[in-house]
């Protein structure tokens, strides 16, 4: 019942001429392979100078393809010299913004306090946020990494409404298989997701736990996607490096 969702987060690669060209071509290779937009959500998180590109031509062309952002401001206009704020985002047609990925928690002052009211700044503004949880290397050595990440979604959720909490989305995103070719085996991935819709189960009971999608992230490519999207639990992939070629990441929407 729930629509799986391929969500690619570019990070810092693509200019708005690039990112033109690879939202049209990624539009003909799906459209040639009659791909199902109803059966599937897909996505693209460009940097914030290609995102009124990408508004243009998905207007201009009815494309089907949704977008959004990597990250936002928690206040919503004023004297933040270098922000963005949730409206600034919504105005340009973004579905999702993405919310304490690790490399915001890693470089930028991001803790749960600041990524709480992201996940409130771009509910407010119609938006679904993209929250990303998982362990580091350290947390799977030591065997605490169901309770890390089930914690990381917990200390965000805790306060939510029912109805603000169904329309998150959490991406699992063990640290250790971002960028590095170590993809969690799909029994993991499952685990995990599994244990993260338990604990929403628990604090917000069945019907928020069936609608909430989770995704899986980390060095997903077209290789392993099909058997990653086999667990019950995964409902999609967050996509890094290989949402960066477009016949890869034609195909790894395809087998979602
Ligand atoms: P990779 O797919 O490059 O491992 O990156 C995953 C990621 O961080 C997506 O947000």
């Amino acid at each position: 019942s729930r629509i799986p969702l391929v969500a690619g987060n570019w990070k810092m690669n693509f200019d708005h001429l690039e990112a033109t060209y690879f939202v049209q071509k990624l539009a003909w290779l799906l459209r040639d392979a009659h791909f199902d937009f109803s059966r599937c959500e897909v996505a693209l998180m460009p940097a914030f100078t290609a995102l009124r590109s990408v508004q243009v031509l998905v207007e201009a062309d009815n494309l089907k393809i949704r977008y959004g952002a990597q990250s936002v401001s928690v206040t919503s206009q004023g004297a933040f010299t270098g922000d963005v704020s949730a409206d600034m985002i919504s105005r340009l047609g973004c579905s999702y913004v993405i919310v304490g990925h690790s490399e915001r928690r890693k470089y930028h002052p991001e803790d749960d306090a600041n990524i709480v009211d992201q996940v409130r700044a771009v509910l407010a503004a119609g938006m679904q946020p993209i929250l990303c949880v998982g362990e580091s290397f350290e947390e799977r050595r030591q065997g605490i990494e169901l309770e890390f990440a089930v914690g990381q979604v917990r200390d965000v959720t805790r306060d939510l409404s029912d109805e603000d909490t169904a329309k998150l989305i959490v991406a699992y995103e063990p640290v250790w298989a971002i960028g590095t070719g170590m993809v969690a085996t799909p029994d993991s991935a499952q685990e995990a997701a599994h244990a993260i819709r338990s604990s929403i189960r628990e604090q917000f009971g069945s019907s928020v736990a069936r609608t909430m999608r989770i995704l899986y992230g980390g060095s997903v490519t077209s290789r392993n996607a099909s058997q990653l999207i086999e667990g019950a639990d995964v409902d999609g992939f967050l996509v890094g490096g290989a949402s960066l070629k477009v016949d890869e990441y034609a195909k790894i929407c395809r087998l979602a």
